[in-house]
């Protein structure tokens, strides 16, 4: 079993200010840990290259991947920063940051779907799932996850896929640009109410949402995918599985009120994994969205990469 490992320099460069959550030493707290932990030599490290504009324009309209482009590269080239809302803010190095970010999640799809490794796991930033198919917003400027898995229906021919997103907040820009469409069954959990607001009326029946009020714990989070997502993880039989991998339901973690563990992170890890063998040849694609609390973030990573890696605690 392989499991290939995506990260570059270019994400660690983009920087929202002194005091965000989203920080480059979330990528850092990651690095140390599996090399602490060795999970690292596990591992297949990759370096992605760029997205390019049409792999981006799967999932966003035209006009949005060029209006960014320029305004991005606008502020790359006069050396300055600019919020695009109050917590999204691009420095000199967002714009390569974000195309790193969608290009490992397209790379990493690639390489699985060549058979090259099993699975793999993109630990990138900015992270994507509040990436509209028209906005940026919530710390996201494209949807990585969203951009692979058009990638896999459109350039690979897949029929079905599945997109999973167990973060705190609800994938609000992944529906966006999913929703209608119906060979992605996307299956999510996420507090409500919580930021941004979204999810509790789903916009689509390609929509498994599940809203869960603040400081549920793990166990009765593990009785809900049980109940809501396996069975139509299973009927719908995904050809391949895209994880929006946050780890801020984590009850360490101060953005949500969630009360996940490590070990609830390796549970739902394992009936994901459980869904890929069944029916999609294993293949798993997972990309970084949230998770702020260092310790926790690394923590849960490595519960996440172990059953991924398929390496024993
Ligand atoms: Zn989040």
């Amino acid at each position: 079993m392989s499991t290939a490992f995506f990260s570059h320099p270019d994400c660690h460069a983009h920087d929202m200010g002194a005091g965000h959550p989203e920080c480059p030493q979330r990528l850092d707290a990651i690095a140390d840990h599996l090399l602490a932990t060795g999970l690292d030599i596990a591992l297949e490290h990759h370096e992605p290259p760029l997205a390019t504009l049409e792999q981006l324009q799967r999932a966003h309209s035209v006009q949005y991947v060029m209006e960014l482009k320029d305004l991005l590269e606008r502020v790359r080239d006069e050396g300055t920063t600019k919020a695009l809302d109050p917590d999204t803010i691009a420095n000199p190095h967002t714009w390569r940051a974000a195309l790193r970010a969608a290009g490992a999640a397209v790379a990493a799809t690639d390489a699985v779907l060549a058979g090259r490794v099993d699975n793999a796991f993109c630990a990138v930033r900015p992270p994507g799932h509040h990436a509209t198919r028209d906005q940026t917003m919530g710390f996201c400027f494209f949807n990585n996850v969203a951009v692979a898995a058009r990638h896999a229906l459109d350039v690979h021919g897949l029929e079905r896929v599945a997109i999973v997103d167990f973060d705190v907040h609800h994938g609000n820009g992944t529906e966006d640009i999913v929703a209608g469409d119906e060979r992605v069954l996307m299956a999510s959990f996420f507090q409500h109410p919580l930021y941004p607001g979204t999810g509790a009326v789903p916009m689509g029946t390609n929509m498994v949402n599940v809203p869960i009020p603040p400081y549920t714990r793990g166990a009765e989070i593990r009785e809900l995918i049980e109940q809501m997502w396996m069975p139509r993880l299973n009927e719908f039989r995904p050809q391949m599985v895209f994880v929006s991998a946050g780890f801020d339901a984590h009850r360490e973690d101060d953005l949500g009120q969630l009360g996940l563990v490590e070990a609830d992170y390796e549970w739902i890890t394992r009936r994901i994994k459980d869904v890929a063998d069944r029916h999609a040849g294993g293949r798993i694609v997972s990309c970084l969205e949230g998770g702020y609390n260092l310790s926790a973030l690394a923590r849960s990573v490595a519960a996440h990469l172990r059953v991924l890696a398929g390496v024993a605690a």
